[in-house]
């Protein structure tokens, strides 16, 4: 009998496994595609690896500004594909060796749960059957088709998988849903030429981010000729003809209008993979999601859950740190540790990129408020860093943190200026430490870096 068995070898799946195994526990890990899971194969990473191709076929085209002359530039959509799968592949592979310690044992196939009680779970996977005392649920999630009329079973419509895997561009794109995704493609086909329209029901793209970020970059999109629909949701889609409805403002009488696109790329949310557990019918959900205390485990007394397939927040990095949790709960670790929600850092690969760690000025204020604390937010432009006016011509970015009035701890930090995701991590060490002001002031920054900005914000006079 295993001690732990693992559906799902994504960030959630092979972080436990490798953690689970080299601890000691004899683990079987269960995968029915490829290890890596979403972020590897079909999400972070080949985003990121052809966002990169595309912002050096931009900066190339653009690279006069720097006193650099190139002409004739061009590119190869194959090769960047290509290079993509190059990356995956390296990274898919690295994933596989550090589960070769001998402890681990990886079964290839869509495994399903036939039995659980308080002291062994069994699972089916490719014809064999595994007994082991623990499971811990890493299914992850997959992409939403809202129910829009004309999206099912159309050729033209497209969801994040398909974008990825497209052999070619399409020489216009309409996306659905200004979040993370749709912004993130949004980027990338814009940088490559495609004609871009975005449709947001939300008054404004990235709705969960600070609102002086994202104005920065709407303004700059819109100036470089995205169309950026807010307050719109699509109402149907015939072919590649999609009909828009302005929701209600002050501004806007309701009148549907057509948009033609090549293909239509939808980008409003995932849902938690709930496949092959059945059998656990008391297990606890919690809106479509498995429901988990702080320490990633269900009602159930020996079933975990990890990552996406949770519904907390779906990012890779807690997927992995939610998985670390829970193998330090079945270790019975002291001190037991939580995941700390609060400081858990968020970049949105746009050109410039948003980084942001902690509370938002919504989250403190208004009709959102979640605390309602008295705070000071503190602001610079990006151009108060010295590198970012050598390296960003022509470019504009800013800086906002959050303190807490009254002890001065830092509660947020949100940027938009590149390379801002290189260095978030340093603001979520403070919001994690619960830093204060003057604690941050100690902290030695290298010059000539971007990162000076953070120190410069932090202790510069509202
Ligand atoms: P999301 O929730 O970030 O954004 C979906 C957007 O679609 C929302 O703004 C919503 O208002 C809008 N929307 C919903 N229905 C609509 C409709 N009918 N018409 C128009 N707009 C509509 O979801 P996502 O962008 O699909 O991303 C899914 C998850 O993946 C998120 O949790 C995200 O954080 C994660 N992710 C993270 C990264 C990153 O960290 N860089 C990258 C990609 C994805």
């Amino acid at each position: 009998m295993y001690n732990l068995a693992i559906i799902g070898g994504g960030p959630a799946g092979y972080t436990a496994a490798a953690e689970a195994s080299e601890a000691g526990m004899q683990v079987v890990l269960f995968e029915k595609d490829t290890l890596g899971g979403t972020c590897l194969n079909i999400g972070c990473i080949p985003t990121k690896t052809l966002l990169y191709s595309a912002k050096q076929y931009y900066n190339a085209k653009n690279s006069l500004k720097y006193g650099v002359a190139a002409e004739n530039v061009s590119f190869d959509y194959q090769k960047m594909q290509q290079r993509k799968q190059k990356v995956v592949r390296k990274l898919v592979a690295g994933v596989r060796q550090k589960l070769q310690n001998g402890n681990c044992t990886v079964v290839s196939g869509s495994a399903e749960i036939v039995s659980r009680t308080d002291l062994k779970v069994v699972v089916a996977c490719n014809g064999g059957q595994y007994e082991a005392e623990n499971l811990l649920i890493c299914t992850g999630s997959q992409n939403f088709t809202p129910p829009i009329p004309g999206l099912k079973d159309n050729p033209d419509v497209w969801d994040s998988t398909d974008a990825l895997n497209a052999k070619e561009l399409p020489g216009s794109i309409l996306i659905v849903g200004g979040g993370v995704i749709g912004m993130e493609f949004a980027t990338l086909y814009h940088e490559l030429g495609v004609s871009v329209t975005v449709v947001e029901a939300m008054p404004r793209i990235l709705p969960l981010l600070d609102g002086d970020c994202v104005n920065i970059l709407l303004e700059k999109y819109r100036k470089q000729g995205i169309s950026i629909l807010t307050s719109t949701k699509v109402k149907s889609v015939e072919g590649n003809i999609v009909t828009i409805e302005p929701l209600q403002t002050e501004q806007t009488s309701q009148t549907c209008q057509t948009v033609q696109a090549d293909k239509i790329l939808v980008c409003v949310g995932r849902r938690a993979n709930l496949q092959g557990l059945e059998a656990l019918a008391d297990l606890e959900l919690e809106r479509g999601a498995v429901k988990v205390n702080d320490f990633m485990q269900t009602n159930l007394r020996n079933v975990y859950a990890a990552g996406d397939v949770t519904g907390k927040i779906m990012l890779a990095h807690v997927a992995s740190r939610q998985a670390e949790v829970a193998v330090g709960r079945m270790l019975k670790r002291i001190p037991l540790q939580r995941i700390a929600y609060n400081a858990v850092p968020s970049v949105v690969y746009t050109n410039p990129e948003i980084a942001s760690v902690g509370l938002t000025e919504a989250d403190l204020t208004g009709k959102d408020c979640v605390l309602p604390i008295e705070y000071v937010a503190k602001t610079l432009p990006m151009a108060f860093s010295g590198r970012f006016v050598a390296e960003n011509e022509g470019e504009n970015g800013l800086c906002k943190v959050i303190i807490d009035k009254k002890n001065r701890t830092l509660l947020g930090v949100h940027m938009i200026g590149n390379p801002c995701s290189e260095f978030v991590a340093a603001a979520s060490f403070a919001v994690r430490m619960g830093y204060t002001v003057d604690e941050f002031k100690q902290v030695v920054f290298p010059h000539p870096t971007v990162s000076e900005i953070l120190r410069e914000t932090v202790t510069s006079h509202p």
